[in-house]
Order: C-alpha cells, then structure tokens, then sequence
C-alpha cells in the first residue's frame, strides 16, 4: 500500500508564534467541490494579523494565505468536465448561503460562514487547496498569474471599498497608505473620474503612483502636518479619505482632510483605538464607514478590470512558497512596491 501523497502547507500552529511548514495530506474534492493545484499566492498584511493574534477567528492548524490562483486539477462530483484546467482566482468567503447577507451576494459580512480559506480554513499557502466551484472566478489566458492572485484579495477588496464610497468624477479623492490595495484603490478612484492623492513614505512606491495615475504624493516622511498639505492641494478637503493605516495619527489626520459631508472609508487597523467628538462629525455631516473584504461580484469586477488592462496590481517580488518567512517579514518592513507574491513551484 503506498503512503497518502502529501503537499506543503504553511499553516499557523497558535498566534504570536512563526507560521509552520508542515507536510500534510493532498486535498481531495467533495461533491460541488473543486481541487486548484496554487500557482501565486499574494502575502497580505492580514496574514500578519493572524501571525500577531490581532486577527483571531478562533481555529488552529490550518494553512494560511487567501490571495490564491492556480490550475483546476481534479473535480468533485456534480462540477462541469469543462472547468478543468482553467486558471482560476479563489474567492475566499464560503458563506451560509442562507441569511440576509449570503441571500443579496454580501456573503463578506455572513454571520456563520461554512469556510474561510485562509481565515480560518485552509487557504494557499499551500500547493494545493479545495473549494467549491462557485468560489472559483475564471482568469482570462493572458492575465499573470501572481497579479490575477492579489486581485483575491488587494484588488477585490480596492474594487468593494470604491464602490461603497460612491465616488464621482471630479471627487478628491485621498489614499492614506499606498500599499497593495491602496494602489488598486488608487486607479479605480482615477477610471471613475477622481483626482487622486496618494500618501505614501516616497522611494520607488511614489513613482509607482504617478504611473498608475496619481496626480499628486505626499510624502508622510517629509510632512508635518497631513491635513494642511491635502487642503493645500484641494482648497476645501476631500470628498473621500481611503484610511489603510489604522493607527491613531493616520485617522485623527483622515477626519481633518474630509471637507463638508466628506466620508472616510476605514480599511486599515492596528491596536490603536480611534476617538472622536460628535461635533465633528456633526456640524461638518462627515461619515466614517468600514469596509471589509470583497462580494464575489467585486472580484469578478476586479478581474475584468485586471484583464482588460484598466488596472494593474503591482507584484513586487515573487518568490518560492518555502521562502515565506522572507516574504511575511518584508511585508511587515513595509514600503514595497505591490505585493509580495509565493510561488510554490
Ligand atoms: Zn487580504
Ligand atoms: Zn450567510
């Protein structure tokens, strides 16, 4: 009898310790359920956050990683002989299916979701990962395969907080954080008409933001006071602040570069807590509002957006899955150029 084939997978053994590379059995497709053999899998600062145990949803022993595209190489019964093969990008909420949010496609805010790949159920760091073929959103063939994998998350997630902040041509719109889904976030404000400030630390990154369309980069290193230089360059504020720091600076900044009925879009979080006065929402009627994850209909958006060349998702470095902790440790130094990206081959 030959052993159980087994495959690498990276999986967190309890917060606040290094993730484990362990060799653990190939994933077998249930009915409904489709195997993808993991070509890219994009290192998001959430990892880091199940790493620090600010992030906890509670499970142990499972592979982490939720920025996943790959190959489908086996199929479950009741999947379609023709999704064979196709290269595919992993959405990573398995909803309930059932309760008001999964019944109009917000599965991202279900209650009690059957999986989480990457969460809290084995994700992509990984060479092989199962889930069902509705989770799977087709690449067009000539979309690369590392930066189809950051639309999973970065991108989906730009694509879901852009629509909520319902911006019009002409907006000003402020990215605090020019970072993986900062930069997406940057040219959907930009296609949708926006005048687009990105704040970032300078270097590579704030070339990389004039590229993609940024009109203009403050850069926070150089910058006293973030507020006065946004009104600076908008006169009255900005009608959105994308907020992806999280830390307590970054959103008492956020709040004064709104303008009047400006909104602020909270993506980003540390330990830091966040305090306001009412009169400052009040009198100015600014909103502040979070967003989480993507729908599956925003990671299709971001995938036609991606293969029809409207937005880009940075890679800025690609190495093998073994090399994670090189990966996860320079995403955490901060100031790359896109993302990180494994690649188990
Ligand atoms: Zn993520
Ligand atoms: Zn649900």
């Amino acid at each position: 009898m030959s052993a159980t084939p087994t495959m690498r997978a990276i999986q967190l053994v309890a917060p606040h310790k290094p993730f484990q590379l362990r060799a653990v059995a190939i994933p077998e497709p249930k009915a409904g359920e489709v195997r993808v053999k993991i070509r890219a899998c994009g290192v998001c600062r959430t990892d880091l956050h199940i790493r620090d145990g600010l992030l906890d949803l509670g499970r142990r022993d499972f592979t982490v990683g939720h920025e996943i595209a790959g190959t489908i190489d086996a199929l479950g019964d009741g999947c379609p002989s023709a999704w064979m093969n196709l290269r595919v990008v992993v959405y990573y909420y398995i909803g309930c299916g059932h309760c008001r949010y999964c019944r109009v496609g917000d599965e991202q805010l279900c209650p009690h979701p059957k999986a989480q790949p990457g969460f809290s159920s084995d994700g992509g760091y990984a060479d092989y990962i199962t889930v069902p073929l509705r989770n799977c959103v087709p690449l067009p063939d000539h979309v690369d395969m590392a930066e189809a994998a950051t639309m999973g998350c970065a991108g989906s997630t730009a694509v879901h907080a852009g629509r909520m902040a319902e911006i019009r041509p002409g907006d000003w719109v402020v990215i605090n954080g020019a970072g993986g889904v900062g930069l997406v976030l940057a040219q959907y404000a930009r296609n949708v008409g926006a005048r687009v400030i990105a704040i970032g630390r300078g270097g590579e990154r704030e070339k990389l933001a004039h590229s993609l369309g940024v009109e203009h980069t403050i850069d926070a290193t150089r910058t006293s006071d973030l507020a006065e230089a946004v009104h600076a360059l908008t006169g009255e504020g900005a009608d959105v602040v994308f907020e992806l720091l999280g830390t307590r600076e970054a959103l008492n900044a956020g709040m004064a570069m709104l303008r009047r009925r400006g909104r602020m879009i909270l993506l980003g979080y540390t330990t830091d807590d966040f305090q306001a006065h009412p009169i400052d929402f009040i009198v100015r009627e600014v909103s502040v509002r979070g967003s989480v994850g993507a729908t599956l209909d925003d990671l299709y958006e971001a995938i036609d957006l991606l293969g029809r060349g409207v937005m880009r998702s940075p890679v800025a470095a690609r190495l093998p899955l073994d090399a994670f902790d090189e990966a996860l440790s320079q995403t955490r130094h901060g100031g790359l150029p896109g993302r990180m990206v494994l690649i188990p081959e």
